[in-house]
């Protein structure tokens, strides 16, 4: 589903993906840990197609099609959602009204009719419920005022609306207390846990994964993937640190 190769990408002048490759197929969730400043999130914004993260070489498929030959919308209308550390505020605009634009303006990249007033709201209060986010805070302004927990399950009420094929995200277990990580990690199995879809966690702590089971577990290191194992390797980073694991 998600084929990246030799992935070489640079912010500025530096380089910091360094030829990362890494596949993920229809029904797998992947986890990649690693150091701070291992370049997780650069993996994450060259997905997404964000501005200043160059790709200078390698090659990113999605169901087939160049991903980096996509701009970010039509790589979020082809069905990638990128769930971010610090997720934005946008003063003026509420989340319901963002979220239909958002949702309508990719269901129009797909030629698809555009949900009514009515209809979405309905899809709104559905995912809202299931990450326990009271209703109220849908028609606030995007994440203004939000706790960190409750942008964290904001965002995840955004992934379930726009229902995307693959889910890139980075460190959504950040800041959040033992229930929210529970709801959060409950959200992510009951949206993107289906056959048909994929996932990238980037975390660096084990506890998101004991409520969302990945199928593997990848450390990046230095711009590259340098180990890969089960869920088992998970635990094992957080019983001996990124030195012991790496080193053997
Ligand atoms: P991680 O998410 O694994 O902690 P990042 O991808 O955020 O790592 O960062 C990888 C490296 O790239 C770090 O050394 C960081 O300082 C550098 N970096 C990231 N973003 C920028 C930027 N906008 N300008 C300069 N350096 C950056
Ligand atoms: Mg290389
Ligand atoms: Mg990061």
């Amino acid at each position: 589903m998600l084929k990246i190769e030799n992935l070489h990408a640079t912010v500025g002048d530096t380089e910091i993906l360094m030829g990362l490759d890494l596949e993920v197929n229809a029904g797998e969730i992947h986890a990649i840990m690693g150091p701070n400043g291992a370049g997780k999130s650069t993996l994450a914004y060259a997905l997404g197609g964000r501005p200043g993260y160059e790709v200078t070489d390698g090659s990113v498929t999605f169901d087939g099609d160049d991903l980096l030959d996509m701009d970010p919308h039509e790589r979020a209308a082809a069905g990638l959602f990128l769930g971010f550390q610090y997720p934005v505020e946008i003063p003026g605009v509420s989340n319901v009204q963002f979220l239909r634009e958002a949702l309508n303006s990719q269901r129009k990249a797909r030629g698809e009719e555009p949900l009514s007033g009515g209809e979405f709201l309905k899809v709104a209060k559905e995912k809202a419920a299931l990450l326990k986010l009271d209703m109220d805070m849908l028609k606030r302004n995007v994440n203004v005022g939000f706790s960190g927990g409750e942008k964290k399950r904001n965002e995840m009420v955004q992934m379930g609306i726009l229902d995307p094929k693959f889910a890139v995200l980075d460190e959504t277990d950040s800041g959040l207390d033992i229930d929210a990580l529970k709801t959060v990690g409950e959200g992510i199995n009951a949206i993107m846990r289906k056959p048909d879809k994929g996932v990238l966690l980037i975390t660096h702590y084990q506890r998101l994964l004991d409520y969302v089971q990945p199928d593997f577990v990848h450390i990046l290191s230095k711009g590259r993937i340098v180990k890969t194992g089960g869920a088992d390797l998970a635990k094992k980073l957080e019983a001996e640190g990124y030195d012991e694991v790496m080193a053997v």
